[in-house]
């Protein structure tokens, strides 16, 4: 199984890192750092967190929007976090300066509100119930995290915090408003693997 992670800015080593502990325990695998369309040809895609404005950007002037769009259009699985759920998301509004076009791949049928949180918590640990795919109670860390304020369609939400969706998904969609990669624990990668394997 081949693994690409967009690899411009954000926690790419992380996701990487978590993707091969999977690896270790599910069977063989290799993550590819995809910053070109060539780099497409793997069995399913994560989109790291960082700077979406940014993210989105660099993905345009690459070539890699569009080829990233009909990839999932097409079917291949893909995780975003963070940033990485805003680019999926049809709806994008900035807490501060409200709706701004920004690059989007807009895939999903989610609504993100950008910088939800605001300065004063701009980075916070919480506690994540996992039930929905199956796992325990688990802490993960938000960094100027997005809200995902509405799904619709056949996007669900399956997880909230304090009444706010903080994990999605969409047929092979996944997003979350939080951090996976850097809470020490492989929940998250593993659920999205196994999607892959499905
Ligand atoms: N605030 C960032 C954005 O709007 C997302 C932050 C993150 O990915 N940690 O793109």
């Amino acid at each position: 199984m081949k693994i690409g992670v967009v690899a411009y800015q954000g926690s790419f080593e992380e996701h990487a890192l978590s993707v091969k502990r999977v690896f270790d325990k599910i069977g063989k695998g290799e993550v590819i750092p995809v910053k070109k369309p060539k780099d497409l040809d793997v069995d399913g895609i994560i989109i790291p967190g960082g700077e979406s404005t940014t993210i989105g950007q660099v993905a345009l002037r690459l070539g890699l929007l569009d080829p990233l769009k009909e990839k999932i259009n097409q079917g291949i699985p893909v995780l975003g976090t963070c940033a990485g759920a805003i680019m999926l998301s049809k709806e994008v509004t900035d807490a501060k300066v409200g709706k701004k076009g920004q690059p989007l791949i807009g895939v999903m049928d989610a609504s993100v509100i950008r910088n939800y949180y605001g300065r004063q918590r701009e980075s916070f640990e919480a506690i994540v119930d996992l039930e929905e795919i199956e796992g325990g109670k688990e802490k993960f860390v938000f960094i100027r995290a997005p809200a995902i304020s509405k799904v619709w369609g056949k996007a669900k939400a399956l997880a909230t915090l304090n009444d706010v969706i903080v994990m999605a998904q969409e047929d092979q969609i996944l997003t979350t408003t939080f951090h996976p990669e850097l809470s020490g624990t492989t929940s998250i990668h593993e659920y999205f693997l196994r999607m892959i394997k499905r």
